[in-house]
């Protein structure tokens, strides 16, 4: 069987592996090839595609773009869009902006609890990792996590993430981003294939209506990525009839983070079929 992992992250967002990393796992998990989808960057793509390559894997450039709808966040993959978009561009980086100022908040509001977890001590722990931006970007509440097992306040991120991190918890602030709608439009005319992520993650915040979705999709949604560790058996059969219904396409993808999460690479995938497909309509480069 063909198989082809079709939403991961490397050290350029909040995964632990660089790219070269990444795609040795791959080839190790024995996968024909992957997509690196970082969270608001395209700065891990040109490493990616060079060790992909050199092994004979299929790569597929993409981001994982932070949208928002009244207050709840929801992911936007964008495959293959042209990565010199100047609309595109100013959007992600007003997003990692964002990003960083709301984590200095977060931080800030934690260190009035734990005064050993500090702004300076998350700066000097993220200096050795590849950015986008210099050192600071695209940051966001793993980073914190790490910070927090370092400290010896909890011992990996997801205890992070129940008890300090949540958007339920004290400590939480909301980051700005896009409507998912005008993400789309805007991923559209950069020559993307937008495919809405892990859309009933349990993991995150309230599920997006079906009416924006279908704003979504007026746009020129491409696809559900049905298939995702966080969905449920219910979920996946709900999602399956909604593609159906709204004539979208159903991908798969493990959201592989490294040593970030329990996730492993090729434990979701996505069809050949649908690959070639985004391979066709997408206009950006592929390395
Ligand atoms: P942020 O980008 O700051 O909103 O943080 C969200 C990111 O945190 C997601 O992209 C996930 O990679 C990560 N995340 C969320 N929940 C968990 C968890 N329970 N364990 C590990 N990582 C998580
Ligand atoms: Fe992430
Ligand atoms: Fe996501
Ligand atoms: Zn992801």
């Amino acid at each position: 069987m063909w198989r082809f992992d079709g939403h991961t992250h490397s050290s350029f967002s909040d995964g632990t592996q660089t790219p070269e990393e990444l795609a040795s796992a791959a080839a190790e998990a024995g996968l024909n090839g992957f997509a690196l989808a970082d969270h608001d960057t395209f700065a891990g793509l040109d490493r990616a595609a060079a060790a992909a390559s050199a092994l004979g894997l299929q790569f597929l450039p993409a981001v994982e773009l932070s949208t928002s709808y009244e207050g709840n966040s929801a992911h936007l993959l964008a495959y293959l869009p042209r990565r010199d978009d100047p609309a595109l561009a100013e959007v992600m980086e007003k997003i990692r902006t964002s990003r960083r100022n709301r984590l200095r908040t977060i931080m800030e509001n934690i260190s009035a609890d734990y005064p050993s977890v500090t702004w300076e001590k998350l700066v000097r722990s993220q200096r050795e990792q590849p950015k986008a931006g210099g050192e600071l970007e695209p940051w966001g509440r793993p980073h914190v996590a790490d910070l927090l097992v370092a400290e010896g306040i909890v011992t990996e991120r997801g205890e992070a993430f129940e008890r300090i991190l949540s958007p339920a918890g004290p400590y939480f602030v909301h980051q700005w981003a896009p409507h998912p709608a005008d993400t789309v439009a805007l991923v559209v005319a950069a020559g993307g294939v937008p495919v809405l992520a892990h859309p009933r993650s349990q993991l995150r915040q309230r599920a997006l209506p079906v009416g924006v979705v279908t704003e979504m999709v007026d746009a020129g949604l491409f696809g559900l990525e049905v298939h995702h560790r966080e969905h449920s058996r219910a979920h996946i059969a709900e999602l399956t009839e909604l593609a159906a219904r709204l004539g979208l396409r159903r991908t798969g993808g493990s959201d592989y983070h490294g040593a970030g999460k329990p996730n492993l690479l090729g434990e979701n995938l996505t069809e050949r079929a649908v690959v070639e497909e985004i391979l066709e309509l997408g206009s950006g480069p592929l390395s």
